[in-house]
Order: C-alpha cells, then structure tokens, then sequence
C-alpha cells in the first residue's frame, strides 16, 4: 500500500475531494509514518495527531482509513492501534447486538407459540419468561 496517499494532489479533479484539503499535504509525511514503539515514534505519532486534530478533512480522511482498513500510520488522527481498538470495540458491541436480538427473537417465537395454543385452547406451560420480566424491544 501506498505511503503517500494522503499527501498527493487528487486526480479526481473534485474540488470536494478531502486529499486536497489535507493538511498534512504541506507537512514531512515521514511524520505519520511511525515506526515501532520507541519514544520517538510514539512522539512522532503525537505530533502527528496533534495536526490533524487541526486539519479541515479528518472525518473524512479518519472514514477513509477505517473503509480502506488502513493497518499502518496516522490517518484522521488516530494510529494503527488506536484504529485497531476501534474496530474490536465495534465489533464486540456488534456481536452483543446480534446476541440480543437473537434471544428477543427467541423469546417472541415463544410468546407466538403460546398464544396460539392458548388460542387452541391448549393446556400450556407456562415458559420461562414468564415468571420473570419479558424483555421488551430496544431494552
Ligand atoms: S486528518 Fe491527518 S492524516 Fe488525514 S488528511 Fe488530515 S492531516 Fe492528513
């Protein structure tokens, strides 16, 4: 993958393209290139993040990284790790979503189970969720 992505001129030639409005564009792009975990690197990484804190496209630039899964340098403020956490995070909230809907899911089949046996009028046993508080949707 490129280095220098971020600090060409686009050649989209839209005015709205965020590369051109980068502000690391006039800058030593060494800057966001840390490498390893030294004091110096990670002094690097600050000073990085520190500009593009002042840069005009880092919601852009910071989406950008995150499609593109950018694994290495300072991109919209934040580093690899930084990035990395982030994608973790939203993936773990993801899956306690996904783990949340499919046990509302569950629970809704079972309340359509009995109210049609009730319906039936079936002899029921009461399922578990029914001794306690029924989830509701969006809690
Ligand atoms: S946010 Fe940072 S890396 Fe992105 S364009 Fe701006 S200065 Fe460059």
């Amino acid at each position: 993958m490129s280095k220098t992505v971020a600090f060409e001129t686009s050649t989209s030639g839209h005015e709205s393209d965020w590369r051109n409005r980068a502000e690391c564009r006039s800058r030593d792009p060494e800057l966001w290139w840390p490498v390893g975990s030294s004091k110096q690197a990670l002094d690097q990484a600050e000073e990085a993040k520190a500009i593009c804190q002042q840069c005009p496209v880092l919601a852009p630039c910071d989406r950008w990284a995150d499609e593109q899964g950018m694994d290495v340098g300072v991109w919209g403020g934040l580093t690899e790790d930084e990035r990395r956490s982030r994608r973790r995070s939203r993936n773990r909230a993801k899956a306690a979503e996904a783990r949340r809907l499919a046990e509302l899911a569950k629970v809704r089949a079972e309340q359509e189970a009995l109210a049609a046996e009730m319906a039936a009028g079936l002899p029921v046993q009461l399922p578990p969720w029914r001794t306690g508080p029924i989830p509701r949707q969006g809690s």
